[in-house]
């Protein structure tokens, strides 16, 4: 008997009786464990998994199972679960236990989803390939030889390789969408704020944002609803009630930035075929039309200012006193600071720590920092604007499709992967990566698309009307 892919054909199995959550789980650790060699999950929760699994059967057959009953979903190694390991995919944080749970995860429990396991990603969710965790690459399970995207790279591969029906995990400049997008699955950053990070373990927490990936947009929406709403534990979490989903069913008015489609990385495939999605919108009656993306160039270096300064910040307390490995080797306390950090970060965490030091130092903080404050703030406002007069605007989410593993070394290089995606960060708005094409290199791509702050259900909405 096959597995259900998605958690909604998952439901319908456990409706009529065919399936039980049990089972499910079974069945999705099994097949973790048949893909070890993908180096996907850094832990499966077999214990707490199996036993919450048990846990749900019992509520379903007493009519009182939650929302996500069935769901069977593996976490980003960066949200913490109480009484789970938790590492970022650092050195750093190896062995460390969690003592509390994340806001979002807590409320996947509550709805009694089961969660199977930890997904490798870049350390400290920095990257864009995955290759940056201390405990290896993750294989891209379309093609072993090739990249899972990141950070986030595990969570897409976890549902690429078909051992769970959703994965959790954040984006910080895009490492859900591009990922979502180098798997061939659907991935969804919501609006900043709301989601509550209480429980992320932070990289830059003016960007930071929790979401789902999933085989598709009604899945997507199945998590987002749970995960979303305000939470006392996170102060930047929205009060806004979450909105109910305003159907509209008139034609939509969609933009695409001219500048993303001319731009000289562009695979010509991905091209096409984006030009293409954009016709076959028109004829089915929506008003599509090219838009100008002002200050495009300046997305990337000021999401690296800016990201790099708070992750300075946030990882200063990884100092092998307070939290952290502790260097076996250093005697007294500068020494202990020194060694335990140079031990327990990995090189592109250096890198950024010395490159957020360095533009908030005293002498460089108005040309750097500061600068770049008031551009995310004109960032925003344009973005803002423009989505005024569209519902919505579409992106392909990525130039290119995933690329071999050591393909590309040089940092900046691996900074431009994040050219589509970190505008919705800069401007805290929602953006869905949902997979729509197949280049002839075997690969999947996906198209983005980004709505208004706070149009986060009416997003996966137009997501499922364009795209389905
Ligand atoms: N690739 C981007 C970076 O390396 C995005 C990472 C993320 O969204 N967490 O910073």
């Amino acid at each position: 008997m096959s597995t259900p892919r998605t958690f909604h054909e998952a439901k319908a199995r456990l409706a009529s009786g065919s399936v039980t959550v049990q089972a499910l789980a079974q069945a999705a650790l099994a097949r973790a464990k048949e893909h070890a060699e993908l180096n996907i999950f850094l832990e499966l929760f077999e214990e707490s998994a199996l036993a919450k699994a048990a846990e749900v059967d019992a509520k379903l057959a007493a009519g009182t199972a939650g929302p996500l009953a069935g769901a069977i979903i593996s976490i980003k190694d960066n949200l913490c679960y109480a009484g789970h390991r938790v590492s970022a995919s650092s050195k750093m944080l190896e062995g460390y236990e969690s003592p509390f749970t994340a806001t979002a995860v807590q409320r996947l429990l509550d709805a009694d989803a089961v969660i199977m396991g930890r997904t490798n990603c870049d350390e400290f969710a920095m990257g864009s390939s995955n290759e940056n965790s201390a405990y290896g690459p993750v294989s891209n399970p379309l093609d072993p030889a090739r990249v899972p995207g990141g950070s986030s790279g595990g969570a897409a591969a976890s549902l690429a390789a078909g051992i769970c029906h959703i994965a959790i995990g954040s984006d910080t400049g895009g490492s859900i969408r591009q990922p979502a997008s180098f798997c061939g699955v659907a991935g969804f950053k919501p609006t900043y704020g709301r989601i509550s990070r209480y429980g992320l373990i932070a990289f830059a927490s003016s960007f930071d944002q929790i979401g789902p990936f999933a085989h598709d947009a009604a899945d997507v929406e199945a998590a987002y609803r749970v995960m979303a709403g305000t939470d006392p534990l996170d102060n930047t979490s929205s009060q806004r009630p979450v909105e109910e989903t305003p159907t509209k069913t008139s034609s939509l008015r969609i933009g695409y930035y001219r500048q993303c489609v001319e731009h000289a990385g562009m695979d010509p495939e991905i091209k096409a075929h984006f030009e293409a999605q954009v016709g076959r919108l028109k004829s089915e009656g929506h008003v599509v039309e090219a838009i100008d993306l002002p200050m495009a160039d300046l997305f990337v270096p000021t999401y690296y200012i800016l990201s790099t300064a708070e992750a300075s910040s946030n990882l200063a307390r990884f100092d092998g006193i307070r939290y952290g490995h502790r260097s076996k080797t250093a005697k007294g306390v500068d020494e202990t600071y020194r060694l335990s950090r140079t031990e327990g970060f990995g090189p592109e965490v250096k890198r950024r720590i010395l490159l957020g030091t360095f533009v908030l130092s005293v002498g460089h903080y108005d040309a750097y920092y500061a600068q770049a404050m008031r551009v995310r703030r004109l960032v925003r406002h344009n973005t803002v604007q423009a989505l005024k007069s569209y519902d919505l605007v579409m992106t392909p989410t990525c130039p290119t499709t995933a690329f071999p593993k050591g393909h590309i070394s040089d940092p900046v290089a691996m900074y431009l992967q994040d050219i589509f995606t970190v505008q919705a960060n800069l401007a805290g708005i929602p953006a869905i990566s949902i997979p729509t094409g197949t280049h002839s290199n075997g690969m999947p791509f996906g198209t983005q698309m980004m709505a208004k702050p706070y149009a986060d259900l009416q997003l996966l909405d137009m997501a499922k009307r364009c795209f389905s």
